[in-house]
């Protein structure tokens, strides 16, 4: 059995422990609440009388969510992804007739019902940041509290109602990338444009009636010329 080593030190018992009564100065903890007292007077103010004062938020905090719904494709992203399961979306397809004669109808989504319930949200973002297509978001506004927790399910025409409460993005760093959005829309209009300029000067030289019928209609090779009448029996007999 090994021995504790000399230098090996305990630390002190404290003075209640050792049977000793601990001995008190009267007045003293009056003291000390008052020294907390002076020390928090003088100290800047964190409370604010809200309503009265209205707090002063940082541009974007999160408040609310708001729908811009011309974007929204109804993919259902984000009603999937949302951890509380909080966001209702209800829609139906429709037929959408050819954009071009000859070509295929198609079939798209209509929103019928968007609505996010705040009673159960917890402002994580996951929604906003996964929208593929720029249909949500954050606005700083707070001050929604209902006394009936149904109200809180904010439907689509309130959510749209939030989107104009939405803050303008910050702008660009002046030696940012153009972002590839703006550059494809971009292209997207010269390409259009350049389409419409082409068929503004086309009629007049190349329209299809003013050359096609005399020169190259079948009725001047056909069978007069080149039938099998004209290289009958009486020709080819050899
Ligand atoms: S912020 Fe989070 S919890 Fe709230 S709706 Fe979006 S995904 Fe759901
Ligand atoms: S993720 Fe965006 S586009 Fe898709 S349903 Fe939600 S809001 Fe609409």
């Amino acid at each position: 059995m090994s021995r504790p080593s000399p230098d090996h030190h305990t630390p002190a018992a404290p003075a209640a422990s050792s049977g000793r009564p601990r001995l008190s100065i009267p007045g003293s903890g009056l003291a000390k609440g008052l020294a907390v007292t002076l020390r928090t007077m003088t100290r800047k103010t964190v409370t604010q009388q809200y309503p009265d004062a209205q707090p002063e938020l940082p541009p974007r905090t999160r408040g609310v969510i708001g729908l811009f719904e011309e974007n929204c494709t109804v993919c259902m992203l984000c009603a999937r992804e949302c951890p509380d399961w909080c966001i209702y979306i209800d829609s139906h397809k429709e037929t959408v007739p050819p954009a071009a004669p000859g070509g295929r109808e198609r079939s798209r989504n209509v929103l019928d019902r968007f609505a996010i319930d705040f009673s159960l949200c917890m402002y994580c973002g996951i929604c906003i940041e996964v929208c593929p297509f720029d249909a949500l978001f954050w606005s700083p506004e707070f001050e929604y509290a209902e006394t009936d927790i149904h109200e809180l399910t904010h439907e689509r025409d309130k959510l749209r109602e939030w989107m104009w409460t939405v803050p303008a993005p910050p702008a660009l760093d002046p030696a940012a990338e153009e972002p590839k959005e703006i550059a494809a829309a971009r292209k997207t209009a010269e390409k259009l444009s350049a389409a419409a300029r082409a068929e503004s000067t086309e009629p007049e030289s190349t329209g299809p009636l003013s050359t096609r019928p005399e020169s190259t209609g079948p009725q001047s090779t056909g069978p007069e010329s080149t039938g099998p009448e004209s290289t009958g029996p009486e020709g080819g007999d050899a």
